[in-house]
């Protein structure tokens, strides 16, 4: 691999990541308050492999990350196995259940296929760093955070997307082989 004299040496991650400043939001999950309905609807509305977990959507603090797979197999067990789960059932991310409401339906508790420590760089980060830290840990996609608050994410792809642009190459070819 040495892709390294090919790589725009001043592209930074934030240049590369998603989402860009004309494409819709990041689809992010919020780890307590949203009902799996709402959640199945934010699914079921992108193609995302993942979806990043916030304290809060107006923290964006970064709390894991949650594999789409994972997610919807999950959700259809539990309405299919466990008892009161209906779209208007709470999904919780957090360690600890909140209070339960006496005529509310039961939560959904999703801790368990969230992962707690996803990889992340920050915005500034050179890309010929971040592309050196997916190959080395052979990485599909990273997260990009500011001062610890959730920004974007970047993926494989995207990276190969942009490399081939700048090399004006078969991506295949470039990264990754
Ligand atoms: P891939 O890049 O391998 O196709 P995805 O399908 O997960 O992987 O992502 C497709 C595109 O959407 C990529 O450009 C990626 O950066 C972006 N993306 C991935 N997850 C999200 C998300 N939760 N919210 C917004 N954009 C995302």
């Amino acid at each position: 691999l040495e892709p390294k004299e090919e790589f725009d040496h001043s592209s930074l991650t934030v240049d590369v990541m998603r989402p860009r400043r004309s494409d819709p939001a990041l689809a992010v999950l919020t780890q307590e308050g949203m009902t799996v309905g709402e959640v199945e609807a934010l699914v079921e509305s992108t193609h995302y492999s993942g979806f990043p977990v916030v304290v809060s959507q107006q923290s964006q603090r970064l709390v894991g990350f949650v594999l789409r797979r994972d997610l919807l197999i999950s959700i259809d067990n539990a309405r299919k196995r466990q008892e009161g789960v209906v779209s208007a059932s709470q999904v919780v991310l957090t360690e600890h259940a909140p209070p339960q409401a006496a005529d509310a339906p039961p939560h959904l508790r999703l801790r368990g296929i969230l992962d707690l420590s996803p990889f992340t760089v920050s915005d500034h980060t050179p890309m010929d760093i971040t592309v050196d830290i997916f190959r080395k840990l052979g990485l599909r996609q990273c997260l990009v955070t500011h001062n610890g608050r959730l920004l974007g994410i970047i993926t494989k792809k995207d990276i190969l997307k942009h490399m081939a642009h700048i090399a004006n190459r078969d991506p295949d070819s470039i990264l990754f082989n």
